[in-house]
């Protein structure tokens, strides 16, 4: 397994589920976004989180954790395709999520740091300038850096396990309890039930297979991570391109955190090449500590899906982060714990699971998924699509919905459930 910079915190073990038992809130998953949601529901009702291997052992571990509303989206593109309130809700949604953070370091130490994000634009300046004015028709008072950025003020970063690490003394958590089944409000694993009045399914990938028809509305997107030490930062800062693929940076202490090369899981272009070019040019004296993939969930239009999970009444779901999980996992907490609470919430209409997707996305989605399925290859266990052998990890790779099995079929990313026998 690789370990990343933030697994140099030791979270406590939990015991595993070993009876049935009843709860007002159940929270499936242990991430980011099941711990935030739990921590906050657990203020005014019973909560139980589940998680199905170890806490934040999948996609928050490996995660670079910057807290920003200036994200991959373009705001000139989101009110061109969603109008300028959906676009003007979004960017305050990312805003409140800072400061909830900010809140939260009032009382949790983890590293938290308000740092200021730059989307460069090298290649690119009529598109900065558009983007630019998007901004600042957005009410947001962004300005240009060193005449090819655009520059948000006063966003964050932090250490994701540490914060968790805190959170987790307020909340009852199970782990190694995989959840299997959710019927009339009970959820099941192999041997027990658990009845709950509410139910919240954080598992990054939903875990039941059609339901809220998540296979045609959501892929996953894999990216490329490294730590370079001592490098001696004069300031911290967080910085993305404006390109997918484009290198991203963000300090850490001594450290920076640089990544990129992103693509879709399953497309098997090589993956940290391109980054240690980079970094072998650029830091030729210094050590990598540490390098990693990890992977996303990808929505159709941008938005991440927070809210009813399919046609239940009290089960709820959180995904779609986009690779921008830290303020999608605290809005989820938002919502949802309004959601339950019965109170409106300003920001749940935007990013509903039941509003409107755009078609071509839909379409491109199943044809892919189309592709995959008539292929006569080794199958994923998710919905049958042929497997690909990606060479530089040694892993196998679903270009469907991104489940990632190694060589032993083990899963190290959902929505797969089973172990696969992959010789
Ligand atoms: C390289 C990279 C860098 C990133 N950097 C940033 C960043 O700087 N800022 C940012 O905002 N976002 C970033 N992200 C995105 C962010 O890391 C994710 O969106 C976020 O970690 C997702 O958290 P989660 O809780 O939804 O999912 P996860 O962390 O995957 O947690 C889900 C948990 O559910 C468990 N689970 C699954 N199925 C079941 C089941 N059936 N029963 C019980 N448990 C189950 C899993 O074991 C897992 O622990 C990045 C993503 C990538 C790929």
């Amino acid at each position: 397994m690789e370990y990343t910079i933030w697994q140099e915190i030791q979270l406590p073990k939990y015991p595993s589920l070993d009876r049935d038992i009843t709860t007002d809130v159940l929270v499936v998953g242990g991430g980011i976004c099941g711990v935030l949601c739990a921590y906050r529901l657990a203020k005014k009702y019973k909560v139980v989180l589940v998680e199905a291997n170890q806490i934040a052992s999948s996609r928050t571990c490996k995660t670079t954790a910057t807290i920003t509303a200036l994200q991959d989206i373009r705001y000139r593109d989101l009110i061109q395709q969603k109008g300028i309130k959906t676009a003007q809700l979004y960017l305050e949604a990312n805003l409140e999520c800072l400061r909830e953070y900010e809140a939260l370091a009032q009382e949790f130490d983890f590293d938290f740091e308000r740092v200021a994000s730059y989307k460069y634009f090298k290649n690119n300046k009529r598109l900065m300038e558009e983007e630019l004015k998007a901004i600042q028709k957005l009410g947001f008072d962004a300005t240009i850096a060193d005449d090819y950025a655009i520059c948000f003020p006063n966003q964050a970063q932090m250490n994701p396990l540490k914060l968790i690490s805190q959170l987790l003394s307020h909340i009852q958590v199970y782990e190694h309890t995989p959840i299997f089944k959710i019927k009339n409000h009970i959820a099941y694993t192999k041997q027990y039930k658990i009845n709950a009045k509410y139910i919240i399914v954080a598992t990054g990938y939903p875990f039941l297979k059609w339901k809220g028809l998540f296979p045609l509305k959501l892929t996953q997107n894999k990216s490329y991570v490294a730590v370079i030490e001592n490098t001696e930062n004069k300031e911290s800062f967080h910085a993305i391109g404006y390109e997918e693929g484009d290198l991203y940076f963000r300090t850490y202490k001594n450290k920076c955190i640089i990544g990129g090369n992103d693509q879709k899981t399953g497309k098997g272009i090589a993956g940290f090449q391109p980054l240690m070019h980079y970094i072998v040019r650029q830091y030729p004296h210094h050590r990598i500590s540490y390098q990693w993939v990890n992977q996303d969930c990808v929505s159709v239009d941008g938005l991440p899906y927070i809210g009813p999970y399919g046609n239940f009444k009290r089960v709820f779901v959180a995904t779609g982060f986009n690779l921008w999980g830290m303020t999608g996992a605290m809005l989820s907490s938002m919502i949802l714990s309004d959601c339950i609470e019965k109170k409106k919430n300003r920001y749940s209409e935007i990013v509903s699971p039941k509003r409107r997707s755009p078609v071509f996305p839909i379409l491109k989605n199943t044809g892919t998924a189309i592709v995959n399925l008539i292929k006569p290859k080794k199958r994923c266990n998710h919905l049958g699509c042929a497997l690909y052998f990606n060479k530089e990890e040694q892993v196998y790779e679903c270009p469907c919905h991104g489940t990632k099995y190694n060589q032993q079929g083990d899963i190290i990313f959902n929505p797969a459930q089973k172990k696969k026998k992959l010789k």
